[in-house]
């Protein structure tokens, strides 16, 4: 990997990472101008260095943030954190999609007056929201895989961990599966 893409993973200040999914990462550049501000503490490092006249520095790979983010308490009701609640599992057929092949299906339809929230609002793939259609689950031979609850910010969180990103670093993974590593 070259200088340029080296990007660190970043912790909140309990060493969890501040985001699964997408991971939180930060380029070098934006690293190494937090540690200089003392917002973070280098956790480890790469093995490439960035000279400056003055100083030599290793690439931070993990850093930590100094002061603890609160997680929010309710996440936001966006597309993307209903397709992550629901594993980017298409509710009625039970396939695995991309964030682009899922649509929103409203189990009331908004016909009906059903509502555009947590608890009406399902993923699903292109080709069952069709068989659905503007009806009701009963008049129809779909079956929910599970009933829609708004999450927890925890819950986003876990369901996140089964995303891992394409390149992971290897100095990343203890922090990555903390819990895991601990369970086992
Ligand atoms: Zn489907």
């Amino acid at each position: 990997m070259s200088t340029i893409t080296s990007p660190a993973l970043v912790l909140n200040a309990d060493f969890r990472p501040l985001s699964y999914y997408p991971l939180s990462l930060c380029s070098w550049q934006n690293s190494i101008k937090s540690v200089f501000l003392k917002r973070v503490s280098i956790i480890e490092n790469y093995d490439q260095e960035v000279h400056s006249p003055s100083i030599s520095l290793l690439l931070p790979s993990v850093i930590a943030l100094k002061d603890y983010i609160m997680p929010q308490r309710k996440p936001a009701f966006t597309r993307f954190n209903v397709f992550l609640r629901d594993n980017f599992t298409c509710q009625y057929c039970h396939d695995r999609f991309s964030a682009n092949e899922l649509t929103f299906d409203h189990l009331i339809p908004r016909c009906l007056n059903g509502k555009t929230s947590w608890n009406n609002v399902v993923s699903a793939c292109t080709s069952c929201n069709l068989k659905k259609g503007r009806r009701l689950l009963k008049y129809t031979h779909l079956k929910l895989l599970k009933e829609p609850l708004r999450p927890s910010s925890m819950q986003l969180q876990n369901n996140g961990r089964n995303f891992p990103p394409n390149f992971l670093h290897e100095s990343w993974r203890d922090y990555l599966y903390w819990d895991t590593e601990l369970q086992n």
